[in-house]
C-alpha cells in the first residue's frame, strides 16, 4: 500500500507565493488538462483544480472521488497537493497511488460515486503532466474546469477525509475472470512498458492470464532511459521487435506512459497498425453477438468493409476520447477504436480504454483460431492496402481550424465528402483524410489506396489543392 505523505508544497517551493501566481488558461483543452511542469501546471495550479472540482461534485451531489497518478517524475507531489486541495474542500477522497489511467478509469466504475481523476501525462515529454477526469460516470472537460475556477469562493468548509486503497488485486481478479484464451501457455509474448506506469501491472496481468511473458523496461521511471512511452511513432518499438524476434516470441506488446494505449508486433517483427487489429478483433466479438463497432475518421476504409461483412454496424466517430466514449454510449456499441491505440471493449468489460487488457483481448482473438495460425498469418488474410501513417503539417493554434474551413469550401477534389471531422474524400481506390490536431498547432493528414500509386495519387491531389487554397502554408510532412 502507498503511503500518503502530506506535504505543505509552499514549504518546498518557498519562493513561489500564492500572490505570485495564476492559473494559466492554455492548459485547460477539450478532452483533459495538460502543460509543462512546473511553469504552467504546479502544486499552486492543480490547488485551484482541485477546488473547481469539489465545485463540480457538490453541484452532482458527489462527496467523495477516487484520485491515482502515473509514473512521473511530479506525480507524487501534485498528486499530495491534489488531495490536500479536494480535503480541505470538504470532498472525502480515497488515494489509490501509482496506477494506469485504465486502473484510474476501473477505479471509477466500481466506486459508489463513479467518480475518479488520474494526475497523467500520457505520452508526452518527461516534465509534461496533466488530469484525465471522470465524474459521475462522465468525462468532464478541461474547458468546464476552466469556467468553474472563476466560481471558487475559498470559503472554509468542514473537511473531508483521506484513505488509500490499493486496486489492483479487483483490477487483475476482472481482467482474468473477462479474458479467456484457449491454451494461454502456448503463446510467448514481450510486454514493453516503456518505464511507463504500465510496469506496475502489465507483466503480472499477462502472468495471470497464463501467457509466457518476456518483459522489457517494467520499472517505473519518469526520466524514461530507455525510449519514449509512446507506442505510436516506430523508433519506440525498436527494442520491442527485436526482442520478439530473438526470443521467436508469438507477439510483442507496447504501451503509453498510462497505459491506456496498445501498440502490436507480430511474430514476424512487423507493427500492425491499430484500425487493422481492429479488424481481428471485430471479428472475434461479432462472432458472438450482433452490435455497433466504433472507429475514427483515420481509420482504413477496410475496417467498414469488414465489419459490414460479419453483420456488424460500422460507426464513423471524430477522433478524440470525448468523441469516441460518446459514440459508443450513443449506439450502446461493442467496441471502439482510434488509429492512436486507444481501444474501447464494451462487450463484456467496462467500455474505457485499456492498454494492457486490450493485448489480453488480441491474444484471446488470436487464441480462437483453431489451426494456431500466426497473428502474422491472420494479419496477411486481411485486404492488403497503401497507407501512410498519420502525417503532420505544423500551423497555428490561432490558423488551423480556418484553413480547415476553406480546404472545405474550397476543395476541388472529386469523390464523396465527409466532414464530421475535418475532410474525408472516399474514392473507389481509396481515401483521404485533412483536418486539425486537437491538442496541438498541426493540422493531420493521412492517406490509403488500393495500390501505391492510388495512394500517392489521393496524397497528391490533396497537398495540390492545399497550396492552392491555402498559399501561406509551409507543407512540411512530418
Ligand atoms: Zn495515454
Amino acid at each position: 500500500m502507498q503511503g500518503y505523505n502530506l506535504r505543505r508544497y509552499y514549504d518546498k517551493q518557498p519562493d513561489i507565493t500564492k500572490e505570485k501566481m495564476e492559473v494559466n488558461k492554455s492548459i485547460f483543452r477539450e478532452n483533459d488538462i495538460r502543460g509543462t511542469y512546473p511553469e504552467q501546471l504546479n502544486e499552486f495550479t492543480i490547488g485551484e483544480i482541485g477546488k473547481a472540482i469539489a465545485i463540480k461534485c457538490k453541484k452532482e451531489n458527489i462527496d467523495s472521488i477516487s484520485v491515482g497518478r502515473d509514473g512521473r517524475l511530479s506525480g507524487e507531489s501534485l498528486l499530495d497537493a491534489f488531495c490536500e486541495s479536494l480535503v480541505n474542500s470538504g470532498i472525502n477522497v480515497t488515494n489509490i497511488g501509482m496506477v494506469t489511467s485504465p486502473m484510474l478509469y476501473f477505479e471509477a466504475k466500481i466506486n459508489d460515486t463513479k467518480s475518479g481523476i488520474i494526475i497523467t501525462g500520457s505520452h508526452n515529454p518527461k516534465n509534461h503532466n496533466g488530469l484525465k477526469m471522470v465524474i459521475n460516470d462522465k468525462p468532464v472537460s478541461g474547458i468546464e474546469v476552466l469556467s468553474l475556477i472563476e466560481d471558487i469562493k475559498d470559503e472554509i468548509v468542514k473537511k473531508g477525509t483521506l484513505q488509500t486503497k490499493d486496486i489492483k488485486e479487483e483490477y487483475l481478479n476482472e481482467v482474468t475472470e473477462s479474458v479467456s484464451i484457449s491454451n494461454p501457455s502456448n503463446y510467448k509474448v514481450v510486454i514493453d512498458s516503456g518505464n511507463g506506469a504500465a510496469g506496475c501491472i502489465a507483466p503480472e496481468l499477462f502472468k495471470r492470464v497464463g501467457c509466457e511473458v518476456i518483459e522489457l523496461f517494467s520499472e517505473v521511471d519518469g526520466n524514461f532511459p530507455n525510449h519514449h512511452p509512446d507506442p505510436s511513432k516506430l523508433e519506440n518499438l525498436q527494442d520491442l521487435i527485436e526482442s520478439v524476434l530473438n526470443n521467436n516470441a508469438d507477439l510483442g506488446l507496447a504501451f503509453d506512459g498510462d497505459g491506456d494505449r496498445v501498440g502490436l508486433i507480430t511474430n514476424t517483427g512487423e507493427n500492425i497498425f491499430p484500425d487493422k487489429y481492429m479488424m481481428m478483433l471485430s471479428e472475434s466479438i461479432l462472432s458472438k453477438e450482433s452490435g455497433a463497432i466504433v472507429f475514427d475518421v483515420k481509420c482504413s476504409n477496410h475496417l467498414d468493409e469488414l465489419i459490414v461483412r460479419n453483420n456488424g454496424m460500422p460507426v464513423m466517430a471524430p477522433t478524440g476520447h470525448f468523441h469516441i466514449k460518446k459514440t459508443i454510449k450513443e449506439n450502446n456499441a461493442l467496441l471502439g477504436g482510434e488509429m492512436s491505440g486507444h481501444i474501447f471493449f464494451n462487450d463484456k468489460w467496462y467500455g474505457f480504454d485499456d492498454g494492457p487488457y486490450s493485448g489480453a483481448r488480441i491474444i484471446e482473438a488470436l487464441s480462437e483460431y483453431p489451426d494456431g495460425k500466426s497473428i502474422s498469418d491472420i494479419m496477411n488474410t486481411y485486404p492488403k492496402s497503401f497507407s501512410t501513417p498519420e502525417l503532420n503539417i505544423d500551423v497555428t493554434d490561432e490558423n488551423k481550424f480556418q484553413i480547415i474551413k476553406d480546404f472545405i469550401d474550397q476543395n476541388n477534389l472529386e469523390g464523396e465528402e465527409n466532414t464530421i471531422d475535418g475532410l474525408r474524400v472516399n474514392y473507389v481506390n481509396g481515401w483521404g483524410l485533412i483536418r486539425a490536431s486537437n491538442t496541438s498547432p498541426k493540422l493531420v493528414l493521412r492517406f490509403e489506396g488500393n495500390s501505391i500509386e492510388d495512394m500517392h495519387y489521393i496524397q497528391n491531389e490533396f497537398l495540390s489543392e492545399l497550396a492552392r487554397i491555402s498559399p501561406d502554408i509551409v507543407i512540411n510532412l512530418t
